[in-house]
């Protein structure tokens, strides 16, 4: 591979994308270059849209990591994949030498890059990326829902972490596109999931993908958890609604010896019920990206159904429309998961 003169969304700032065309670097020795298909938009890409990450992020930088891709060329060193291959990327690099490192924490290094952020990411036609965060995919697996992989992997994390047993209550505050992923994730773990959401779209999205759904504005979620549990509460409680009143709801929900995973980033340090903690010997367990088995668990749950991929992405745009797919998400009550299409024949 020549270099190729490719296209490329720059984020450059006040809310604004350009798309301009670049040349794609080769890739170096432990490298490997990816066409991209499609790359979603994350949570994190409105935060930058809207401006909050411009110190980490510059006004120069390709963002997106929500994609799926082919193996367009490989560095010298590279064995692992070869040219043809179905990919994600796992967009975490770590420094491989601080303490978390070490103890084999990678996935929240001290130092920890992410890529898209700190780095190129995939709103691009070619990305080059380091071998190791590759994961091959079944050739069969449609591109489309293989850009859900990233965000299926969190919830993968945080189920897994949890210590979701078949049979458990489960409680999801907050029913976002991580939250019904997480209760997805969860259902196809075994728990009994109860959604808890107030925006009435997103209770009519969760209830469309055959949830039990809970408005805690309309119904005190205490009680209705209660009556479903026969008085015990939910033995697992995800909070991922980066909300105080998420963040009461966790505590309220709990059964005894319950755990609650800490998903959502809070923008402020919430208030939280440590007495509940005591009293019921409650476990709060923070949750944070994915480990390589994460993503395996996610690329398997797409293979075989396990999500459901056509509801949970609610826009397609090509790569070109990058500005009016970010202004119509920021703005849509309904919209879930936007995907971009960036390449021509994805
Ligand atoms: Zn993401
Ligand atoms: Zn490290």
């Amino acid at each position: 591979m020549s270099d190729q003169t490719i296209t490329a969304a720059y984020y450059r700032g006040d809310k604004k994308f350009s798309v301009e065309l670049r040349t794609a670097p080769e890739p170096g020795a432990d490298e490997v270059t990816i066409r991209i298909a499609y790359c979603g938009i994350c949570g994190t890409d409105m935060h930058v849209y809207h401006g909050n990450m411009d110190a980490r992020v510059g006004f120069d930088r390709v963002i997106g990591h929500e994609m799926s891709g082919t193996v367009e060329a490989i560095g010298a060193n590279v064995g692992t994949v070869r040219p043809g291959q179905k990919v994600v990327v796992r967009p975490l690099d770590p420094c491989g030498e601080c303490p978390a490192c070490k103890a084999g924490h990678e996935h929240i290094c001290h130092k920890l890059k992410f890529l898209g952020l700190d780095t190129d990411g995939a709103m691009q036609e070619l990305w080059t990326v380091p071998a190791h965060t590759l994961h091959v995919l079944p050739d069969d697996l449609r591109m489309d829902h293989a850009a859900l992989i990233e965000p299926v992997a969190v919830a993968c994390h945080d189920v897994r972490l949890s210590g979701l047993q078949p049979g458990e209550d489960v409680v999801v505050i907050g029913g976002g596109p991580i939250g019904v992923l997480v209760a997805m994730v969860a259902r196809d773990a075994g728990g009994n999931v109860l959604i808890s959401e107030v925006n009435p779209n997103r209770l009519a999205i969760a209830e469309a993908l055959g949830f039990d759904t809970v408005n805690p504005v309309e119904s005190d979620l205490q009680a209705v958890v209660e009556a479903r549990t026969g008085g015990k509460g939910a033995d697992v409680v995800f909070e991922v609604s980066g909300t105080q009143p998420g963040v009461d709801a966790m505590t309220a929900a709990a059964a005894t010896r319950a755990r609650i995973v800490m998903v959502a980033i809070h923008a402020q340090k919430p208030n939280i019920d440590l007495f509940q903690f005591f009293w019921r010997e409650l476990k709060l367990i923070g949750a944070r990206v994915y480990e390589p088995e994460d993503y395996e668990k996610a690329i398997a749950l797409i293979a075989e159904g396990g999500i459901d991929a056509d509801t949970v992405i609610t826009d397609v745009s090509p790569l070109a429309e990058i500005q009016t797919a970010f202004e119509a998400l920021d703005r849509s009550p309904i919209a879930m998961k936007s995907l971009i299409k960036v390449g021509e024949n994805a």
